[in-house]
C-alpha cells in the first residue's frame, strides 16, 4: 500500500507541514489529504460457501475494497509475504490460526456468519475476529461495515506511514542526538554556498568506528549503540561549540563539519578527534572498552563560486581518505587539500600527511 504516488504526494504534504508551526485544523488537513490519496486497501476474501463467496465478490465495489480471493491453505502463506490490511472469512479455525502465527502486522478480521444468530456472533469473536457479519446481511448493513474495517486500515495505515515519515524528516539522529544524515544533506551544501560567498575556507571531516562490527558481537547490538552514544558526545566535546557540527551518516559512520576551517587547523581538530576517542576507553555495561576511530579530512581554502556539486565532491575526497586511514593500519588521520578544480576519481586527491 505504500509504495507508488500517493506515498509521495503523502511525503509532500508532510514535507511543507514540517516547516510550519502544527495547528489543530492543520493537522486535520494533513490527515484528509492523507487519507483522500490512498487506494482502495487490499482484501483477502476466504469464503468457503460458494454462494457466499460469489454474492461477496459481486457486492463489494472496487472502489471500496480491492479484493483477492484466496483459499484456507493458501492464507498464511498469503499474509506472509504481503500485507493485507483486510482479512473476510466465514472460517473460524481460520480466524484462529491467523491470530497464533503471530504475524508482524494482523490483519483487521471481518467474520462471515452462516446464521444470524448471536451465538455464531460470540464464536468468531472469541476465535478472533473484530466484527461479524451475517451472509445474507443487508447492502446498508454490509457497506457500513466494510466501510469501518476500511476506516481503520487506513487509520493504521496513515499512522504508520506519518510515523515512518516523521522519523526521516526529523533534524536529530535519534541514537546518537548529533544532527541526521537528512539535515546533513540539506545543510552541507548550504555550509559549502556560505563559504563560497564569504570567500572562507570549510573542512569535512568523516570518520568510521573501528571494528565496530566485533564490538557488536562482543557487546551485543545494545553494547555497540552505547558506544555510538558517547561517540557522539564526544565528537562534541572537543569541538568548538555552536559552529562546528556533528552529524551521523549511517551505521557506525559521522561527518564532522568545520566552517571558516583552513587545513592545518582542520588537520589539528581531526587529530584532537582521534585522540579523544583512542585515549579513553569507554564504560559499557560495567567494563572498560577500548575504542578508536578512522578519519578522513577534506579541506576546501576557497569555494569556487556557483560550483553546485561541491558538496559531493568533498564527501568523496574526504571518504577516499578515510579509506586510506583504514588500510593505512585504523585509528589514524588523512587529509586532503582539495584540488580547486572538481575532482572526478577518488583517486584523484593528492594526499595530505599521515598520522599518528
Ligand atoms: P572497519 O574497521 O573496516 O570500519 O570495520 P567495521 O566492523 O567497523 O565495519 P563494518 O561496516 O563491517 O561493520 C559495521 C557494523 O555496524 C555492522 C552493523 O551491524 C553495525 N551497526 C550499524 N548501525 C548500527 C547501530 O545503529 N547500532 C549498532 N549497535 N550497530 C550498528
Ligand atoms: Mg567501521
Ligand atoms: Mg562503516
Amino acid at each position: 500500500m505504500t509504495s507508488g504516488g500517493h506515498t509521495t504526494v503523502i511525503k509532500r504534504v508532510l514535507e511543507r507541514r514540517v516547516h510550519e508551526p502544527a495547528t489543530r485544523e492543520d493537522t486535520t488537513a494533513t490527515v484528509a489529504v492523507m487519507l483522500r490519496v490512498l487506494p482502495p486497501p487490499h482484501a483477502l476474501l476466504v469464503v468457503h460457501a460458494v454462494d457466499t463467496r460469489e454474492q461477496l465478490e459481486r457486492r463489494i465495489h472496487k472502489e471500496m475494497l480491492d479484493v483477492a480471493v484466496f483459499a484456507e491453505h493458501e492464507t498464511l502463506a498469503c499474509l506472509r509475504a504481503q500485507f493485507y490490511p483486510l482479512l473476510i472469512t466465514d472460517s473460524a479455525a481460520l480466524i484462529r490460526r491467523v491470530r497464533a502465527a503471530k504475524l508482524p502486522r494482523v490483519p483487521f478480521i471481518l467474520y462471515i456468519t452462516p446464521v444470524d444468530d448471536p451465538e455464531e456472533i460470540e464464536s468468531g469473536l472469541s476465535a478472533g475476529a473484530d466484527d461479524c457479519l451475517w451472509r445474507h446481511a443487508s447492502e446498508p448493513l454490509l457497506t457500513a461495515r466494510l466501510g469501518t474495517a476500511r476506516r481503520i486500515a487506513e487509520l493504521e495505515e496513515v499512522l504508520r506511514i506519518a510515523l515512518l515519515e516523521n522519523r526521516e524528516l526529523s533534524t536529530t539522529d535519534e541514537l546518537t542526538q548529533v544532527a541526521s544524515r537528512r539535515f546533513f544533506s540539506k545543510h552541507f551544501p548550504r555550509e559549502i554556498e556560505r563559504a563560497g560567498r564569504y570567500r572562507r575556507p570549510l573542512s569535512l571531516i568523516l570518520c568510521d568506528i573501528d571494528f565496530f562490527k566485533h564490538i557488536n558481537d562482543t557487546l551485543g547490538h545494545a553494547g555497540g549503540d552505547a558506544i555510538l552514544r558517547q561517540f557522539g558526545v564526544r565528537l562534541q566535546e572537543s569541538l568548538r561549540r555552536g559552529i562546528d557540527w556533528v552529524a551521523r551518516l549511517g551505521g557506525e559512520e559521522f561527518a564532522i563539519i568545520l566552517p571558516e576551517t583552513a587545513y592545518e587547523q582542520g588537520l589539528d581538530a581531526a587529530r584532537r578527534l582521534r585522540a579523544c576517542i583512542a585515549d579513553r576507553p569507554f564504560p559499557v555495561q560495567g567494563n572498560m572498552i577500548e575504542v578508536t576511530a578512522s578519519f578522513g579530512m577534506c579541506n576546501l581554502e576557497q569555494v569556487p563560486v556557483g560550483e553546485r556539486k561541491m558538496a559531493d565532491h568533498m564527501l568523496r575526497v574526504a571518504d577516499a581518505a578515510l579509506y586510506r586511514s583504514k588500510h593505512g593500519g585504523r585509528n589514524r588521520v588523512t587529509a586532503t587539500l582539495m584540488p580547486m578544480q572538481p575532482v572526478r576519481h577518488a583517486a584523484d586527491p593528492r594526499d595530505g600527511p599521515h598520522t599518528p
